[in-house]
């Protein structure tokens, strides 16, 4: 493959985290919960792995839960807060552009009897603090906003509408999906009572995430069993999993300001290439590094995949869960057709190089003159 530019869809498993893993698998492979000394080991194992994710969120190592990935966090996190705060009230408010883990989660809470407003971007993709907070209500329990959004990189004003919130309201609870913003961009915590992260996305492997949950808040559990995880998510610990996770999470926060500034430039050279080939960036001004979606206005992105593809170019037509479906977050922006349809999603990760910027560029010249 010439250039992997699908990073927000999911990350190759860096050395340090596959590491891990595999020691997780051959050396520490007791169950966390034995007694005997392997059991032990595992359990350091577990706890030296949370402090890992935990620095990188910013939270103490105590108020964050191994999961399956981010939508089982989300999940969890929704799910409980609603059933919380349902005696203080009945609406909940998230925007149009999170992903189907949450937009999905509340279209089921909807059907149990929640009120959901879900706030637009705007053209450009941003959702103004502004339009958040004028969405609150006073029977407002929940506000679930993601911090970078996985299609276009829009960084939202998460920790704004949080606070507003929680001056009006302060048994409402916030929830932040953090996926796309973990090792990437600060997030504060503030006025958070739970946030979502996933390790497929930052150099850790699939089927493993974690929600950090504010200290003192107790919440329902989706999965009952034997109460590992502070009994908020029994079963075994995937310890290869998590294990690969604490170390991807150290490897990426040593070099994160250095990483950042690299996918910068990256983006920079990225848009101008485009946009000298005639096509427009579907992403904010000021969106995250890492993600930049943009059409030629005309064509289909299945095409443009395809040819791209077939050149040793890797993107995606927007989000992988939604395998070609016309795009909620660009139809929520309000983009003209030809654009939505043709739309390309292309993500970065600290590995990528000039070289695959301009190998994309190539392909999708040559891409597009099958229009
Ligand atoms: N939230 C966002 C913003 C994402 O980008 C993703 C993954 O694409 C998820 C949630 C779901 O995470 P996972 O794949 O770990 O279930």
């Amino acid at each position: 493959m010439r250039a992997y530019l699908d990073n927000a869809a999911t990350t190759a498993v860096l050395p340090q985290a596959a590491e891990a893993a595999l020691r997780a698998m051959t050396e520490c492979y007791g169950n966390p919960s034995s007694l005997h000394p392997l059991g032990r080991q595992a359990r350091e194992l577990l706890q030296q792995s949370r402090g890992q994710v935990a620095r990188a969120v910013g939270c103490a190592a105590e108020c964050l839960i191994f999961t399956s990935g981010g939508t089982e966090s989300i999940n969890t996190a929704l799910r409980a807060a609603a059933r919380k705060n349902r005696h203080l009230g009945r609406h909940i408010v998230s925007t149009s552009v999170e992903h189907d883990a949450v937009l999905n989660t509340l279209k089921s809470l909807g059907q149990e009897g929640f009120e959901i407003t879900l706030v637009a971007p705007g053209r450009d993709g941003s959702v103004s603090a502004e339009a958040l907070c004028a969405a609150l209500r006073p029977d407002t329990i929940l506000l679930s906003v993601m911090a970078v959004n996985n299609e276009t990189g829009a960084v939202l004003p998460a920790a704004q509408a949080a606070a507003a919130l929680k001056r009006r309201s302060p048994a409402a609870l916030v929830h932040v999906d953090g996926v796309q913003a973990l090792c990437k961009q600060d997030l504060p915590l503030d006025n958070v009572d739970m946030a979502s992260f996933s390790a497929h996305k930052i150099g850790g492997m699939k089927g493993c995430g974690a929600l950090y949950i504010r200290r003192g808040l107790a919440i329902t559990p989706l999965l009952f069993g034997g109460g590992q995880e502070n009994g908020v998510r029994s079963g075994t610990e995937g310890m290869p999993q998590i294990a690969a996770f604490g170390a991807a999470c150290e490897a990426r926060m040593k070099t994160r300001a250095a990483d950042a500034a690299h996918m910068r430039a990256l983006r920079e050279r990225l848009i101008a290439g485009a946009r000298a080939l005639g096509a427009h960036i579907n992403s904010p001004e000021n969106a995250a590094p890492h993600i930049v979606n943009l059409s030629m206005g005309r064509g289909r992105s299945e095409v443009y995949i395809r040819a791209l593809g077939e050149r040793g170019v890797c993107v995606s037509g927007g989000s992988a869960c939604a395998r070609g479906r016309a795009s909620h977050v660009l139809l929520a922006q309000g983009l003209p057709k030809s654009n939505i349809d043709a739309a390309l999603r292309v993500s970065l990760c600290p590995e990528s190089t000039e070289e695959m910027i301009d190998c994309f560029l190539e392909a999708l010249g040559q891409a597009a003159r099958l229009f």
